[in-house]
């Protein structure tokens, strides 16, 4: 072999490796391969961890790490995170901005709609008096009850129960009145268990208006639609939380508390960065405060028609992928009421056909590669339940595709 020959040769190779390893960094292979990997090095991070990736077929849930943020919201919080700046003075520009986005009275962005829960019933027990605000959950000289619906009780008002305030339960109106005393600082509604109270929202706020106690709303999962944002606020309700890291895709930990000047400026005294207030330990920083910003930007500039019928044609995709599967009795799309509301995958099977559980279907998606968590529902039952607006693009085919493999067979 000549010279020449050898580096042709040399150069062949060279090229065909370059090819290869160019053909490596496309993101097909990896994205047949694994879910990790499709954004830049968060595959890197978590495999070097040992900490599997997940495709999220599942929604918003916190312990599958709620969403994906756009690049743009990871951008701007890389860009705040390069200088230094005063909390309370970019507390009080974002905010301003949000109310104004959103047109609503005050803003204030907070750790979670957990954390809103807890500073806006500190607002309404403590206010602005920085004795009080000390004090908390020491409740001596103030006052220390939440009226809440029976129906509405739920694991988040934990968040209201750490300020002290113990709740006095309730289920008709005649007795909402009665139960509202001195004692009385705060009427706490649950928005999605609207349908199953007996007071629905403008009534509860009606109540609370008449008899002059702050009302507050927890809508934490209830955007889309975005109307949502608002809506609350002209109805009425002083205080409304939402979750940053749900339907905003914003910072998983960011959330929002949108209501009455006072109650919101008396809300940010009963937090971070104040060291002896009750809510300190629900911090938010820079990068959260300007990420929840651009992404609520972000969220409604979006065209949410096209989005919908986007989410249309994915659970469509997935439900035509597995309808022709024998033991598949009903493969349906629905929209969960309220909270998540979205169009969503149901599909049913005969146990006749295929013996397998929800929780068996959902832990051979688990098990399998790409990892895929489905919508946690009735564990015995033999149907699995599926959500498209969490998934990165592309990422319906798969689910799709696993889903109608192991449908078809019991030992996949
Ligand atoms: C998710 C959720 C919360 C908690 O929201 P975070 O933003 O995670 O703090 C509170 N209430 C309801 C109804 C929720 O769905």
């Amino acid at each position: 072999m000549s010279y020449k020959e050898a580096l042709v040769g040399r150069r062949g190779f060279l090229r065909d490796a370059g090819l290869f390893s160019l053909l490596a960094q496309v993101s097909w292979p990896r994205f047949l391969k694994a879910a990790p990997g499709r954004n830049g090095s968060a595959g890197g991070v978590y495999a070097r961890l040992g900490v599997r990736p997940l495709i999220n077929a599942a929604g918003t849930y916190t312990t599958l790490s709620a969403c994906v943020m756009p690049r743009e919201v990871r951008k701007a919080m890389e860009e705040a995170g390069e200088s230094h700046v005063s909390i309370p003075e970019l507390q009080a520009a974002v905010g301003k901005r949000i109310a104004e986005l959103l047109g609503v009275e005050a803003a204030l962005v907070t750790a979670g709609s957990a954390a809103a829960l807890t500073l806006g019933t500190a607002a309404c027990v403590a206010g602005k008096d920085t004795e009080k605000i000390r004090r908390l959950p020491d409740l001596e000289g103030m006052k220390t009850e939440v009226i809440i619906q029976k129906s509405h009780r739920f694991a988040y008002d934990h968040a209201v129960r750490a300020v002290g305030v113990k709740l006095v339960e309730v289920e008709s109106r005649a007795e909402m009145e009665k139960s509202i005393s001195g004692r009385t600082a705060l009427m706490l509604f649950l928005n999605s268990a609207d349908p199953k109270g007996q007071v629905k929202r403008a009534e509860f706020v009606e109540v609370a208006r008449k008899t002059g106690v702050p009302c507050m709303i927890d809508a934490a999962a209830d955007t889309p639609p975005a109307s949502h944002l608002s809506e609350y606020n002209k109805m009425g309700f002083d205080l409304v939380c939402f979750s940053g890291g749900k339907g905003l895709q914003g910072p998983q930990c960011s959330g929002l508390l949108l209501g009455r000047k006072d109650l919101i400026e008396a809300a940010f005294l009963n937090g971070s960065p104040h060291s002896d207030s009750v809510g300190r330990a629900a911090k938010v920083g820079k990068e959260e405060i300007v990420g929840l910003l651009v992404a609520l930007e972000l969220y409604l500039k979006r065209d949410h028609k096209a989005q919908w019928k986007d989410w249309e044609q994915q659970v469509e995709s997935i439900l035509g992928a597995v309808k022709s599967v024998a033991a598949v009795k009903k493969a349906e799309m629905f929209v969960p009421e309220i909270a998540n509301e979205t169009p969503h995958a149901r599909i049913v099977w005969d146990p006749q056909i295929l013996p397998l559980k929800r929780k068996d279907v959902a832990r051979r998606l688990q098990e399998g590669e790409p990892r895929i968590e489905v919508r946690p529902s009735a564990e015995d039952e033999p149907v699995v339940e599926v959500a498209v607006w969490m998934l990165q693009p592309k990422e319906y085919r798969i689910v799709a595709r696993r889903l109608r493999e192991v449908l078809l067979s019991p030992t996949v």
